[in-house]
């Protein structure tokens, strides 16, 4: 087990230090079938790419990631956004890719384009989104990362923000991850332990419109990546223990520009009201599996409400939508969707936010 966190690195590091001149290793970087899982592969550019659009075109087998048919397998590769590459360093770059089929046809898990169609429609209003993103560690025994493998931890109450070898398990990984999307130019905003041990969360935001789920995505996959050179796997199951054990979800804080200025709290509560006749609209795009996975995680205990009922309040941890204190007494701000399954596609939530809020049209949706 963990056989690629075994090999050398020490070894590695002297052919990492080779610094090939003019070339470029391009890591092109999608979303797969699952609409959860991440691919990734390499092209060499013999050029410095200065923004994304210069970037090539390229394809992949999408037999091979649950999104073809072999016989009729190549999927386009469309660069949409660049980062630095902290594992390659030097001028080598991360490519967040949007994926098309062979009749330029988007991908069934592509939800990029669509959102990104809405967020112009929106351009106005300034949609600003801020994602924290929960996730547990695991040993690759698929068992939680430094829990006894006979057993259980001690009950929650001591993990939150803990300190301790006691108390929080792989804290390496969380430190690596945190200067990785600094490095890359993720807009990571910070991170803690989280209730459950070995569960932890990082923000990324305010990101304005598209670039939530960009830097969102590409967040995930520094993530995965550095928790490979530890040998440690990281689940975005957003109820990956049963029982008294905190689920994991991805709370999408939200504003307009509108919300932002002095008296924005109405446009808060105007929004929450709209909110409040979609629901089950959200509910459905808001986990991979059209509300099947929250099911198990919005149950109305450990800081959840209910997947049935919509609620709203001020500090209250237990509603759909809570307004955080700070903001109830500025009476401006941004609200909190509580809702988003840490496994979700930020790109399908922050779309249904902005269709119910800001456009009040679902009539064109995919
Ligand atoms: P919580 O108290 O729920 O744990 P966090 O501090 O973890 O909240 O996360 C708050 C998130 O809200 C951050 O990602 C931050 O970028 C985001 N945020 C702050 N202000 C705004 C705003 N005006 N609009 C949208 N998101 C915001
Ligand atoms: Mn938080
Ligand atoms: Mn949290
Ligand atoms: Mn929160």
């Amino acid at each position: 087990m963990e056989h690629s966190a075994r090999l050398n690195k020490t070894v590695l590091e002297r052919y990492m230090e080779l610094l090939p001149e003019g070339m470029v290793q391009a890591m092109y970087v999608w979303i797969d079938g699952t609409g959860e899982g991440m691919r990734c592969k390499t092209k060499t550019l013999d050029f410095i790419p200065k923004s994304v659009k210069e970037i090539p075109v390229w394809n992949y087998d999408g037999s091979s990631t649950y999104q073809a048919e072999g016989s009729n397998s190549d999927m386009y590769l469309v660069p949409v956004a660049m980062f630095n590459d902290p594992f390659r360093r030097g001028d080598n770059k991360l490519v967040l890719c949007d994926v098309y089929k062979y009749d330029n046809r988007p991908a069934e898990t592509n939800h990029r384009k669509s959102c990104n169609e809405v967020m112009e429609r929106a351009r106005v209003d300034e949609p600003w989104f801020g994602i924290e993103q929960e996730y547990t560690l695991l040993s690759q025994d698929g068992h939680p990362f430094g829990w006894p493998k006979m057993g259980f931890p001690g009950p929650q109450g001591p993990y939150y923000c803990g300190v301790g070898a006691n108390k929080v398990y792989g804290r390496d990984v969380v430190e690596a991850h945190y200067r990785a999307c600094l490095y890359a130019g993720v807009k990571i905003a910070g991170t803690n332990a989280e209730v459950m041990p070995a569960q932890w969360e990082f923000q990324v935001g305010p990101c304005l419109g598209i670039s939530m789920g960009d830097h969102l995505w590409m967040a995930r996959f520094l993530l995965q990546r550095v928790a490979e050179d530890f040998g440690v796997t990281v689940t975005f199951d957003p109820k990956p223990m049963e029982g008294d054990w905190n689920g994991a979800g991805a709370h999408t804080n939200y504003s307009t520009k509108p919300m932002r200025e002095d008296g924005g709290i109405k446009h808060i509560k105007d929004a929450i009201v709209k909110l409040s006749k979609k629901h089950v609209e959200h509910i459905r795009l808001y986990d991979p599996k059209d509300g099947g996975d929250n099911a198990r995680r919005l149950t109305g205990k450990h800081e959840t409400s209910s997947i049935h009922d919509f609620s709203s309040g001020v500090a209250n941890r237990g509603a759909s939508i809570r307004i955080p204190r700070q903001v109830g007494e500025d009476g401006k701000g941004y609200m909190e969707d509580r809702r988003p399954s840490s496994n979700c596609d930020p790109y399908r939530v922050t779309e249904a936010i902005v269709r119910t809020t800001v456009l009040d049209d679902w009539s064109d949706f995919q």
